[in-house]
């Protein structure tokens, strides 16, 4: 989905979260209030983006091209053996979405219950990220959800090195068939691989980056860097949920998404 600026179709479509989100969407309006009373847009709506450009849109011929070339790699990703990962897996999970989606959330690796459904964040920070994107305004068909690693480390270990540059080509080829205009990497492995920085996600968090030149057409998409959502359930603090928020509406500003 190519998300249009300031959209009337938007308004209003923030939902009720609710059970133990409750907190988060009081602290997310407490944000957004002090935001507003601060002026504190780093992108007005319609500005335009790094890397975005003319040919970066595509109409829904473009779109039945895109989720074909999708499937294409999602069934080579599916016979992968490039490194060890591929024997302890039950399935590749290779991500969901939108295959035209103007914003892409790229985490680590799968977790138990990703690796058990073959589909990205089902898990409870799946759930939490869910909520996330809904308090955006979207839904997970709007978007599209990814992983560095398609196989689950054992154990949910740390990726090795050799483990994400097996994989690399995969993320890198799935983004250029994407090409979204805004990517939210989430926690510190995600955001150090994609920003190819020893720089950790306390600093980088809440300040755009360019994407460098990993692939056509991607170098210099926007990228903003947010905590996980697992390290936003171990850490359940105002703030910790407030800077998420915050994070979110940055890219919600870039993407032309109103904040109602
Ligand atoms: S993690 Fe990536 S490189 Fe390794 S086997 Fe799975 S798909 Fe292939």
């Amino acid at each position: 989905m190519r998300f249009g600026f300031a959209s009337a179709g938007w308004a209003g479509r923030i939902p009720a979260v609710s059970d133990g989100a409750d907190n988060l969407y009081d602290t997310a309006r407490q944000v957004l209030d002090t935001e507003r009373r601060l002026g504190g847009v780093f992108l007005p709506a319609g500005q335009t983006l790094p890397g975005e450009s003319a040919g970066n849109e595509a109409g829904p011929g473009d779109a039945q091209d895109k989720a074909a070339a999708l499937a294409t790699l999602e069934a080579d990703a599916k016979q992968c053996t490039r490194c060890g990962l591929c024997r302890g897996r039950n399935n590749v999970v290779f991500g969901e979405g939108d295959p035209d989606a103007d914003l892409v959330f790229i985490g680590e690796a799968p977790g138990q219950e990703e690796d058990r459904q073959g589909r990205p964040f089902v898990g409870r920070a799946g759930e939490l990220l869910t909520k996330m994107i809904q308090a955006m305004g979207l839904t997970r068909e709007d978007v599209y959800i990814a992983n560095v690693l398609k196989c689950r480390p054992p154990n949910n270990r740390t990726p090795g090195a050799d483990e994400i540059s097996a994989c690399w080509d995969h993320l890198v080829a799935q983004l250029a068939v994407i090409r979204p205009k805004v990517i939210v990497t989430m926690g510190n492995p995600a955001t150090k691989t994609m920003l190819d920085t020893s720089t950790g996600i306390t600093r980088l968090r809440g300040r755009w980056q360019s994407l460098p030149m990993i692939g056509e057409g991607l170098g210099g998409t926007a990228v903003m860097p947010t905590f996980h959502p697992a390290y936003v359930l171990r850490q359940y603090t105002a703030d910790v949920r407030g800077k998420v928020w915050s994070d979110l509406q940055q890219v919600m500003d870039a993407l032309g998404l109103p904040r109602t």
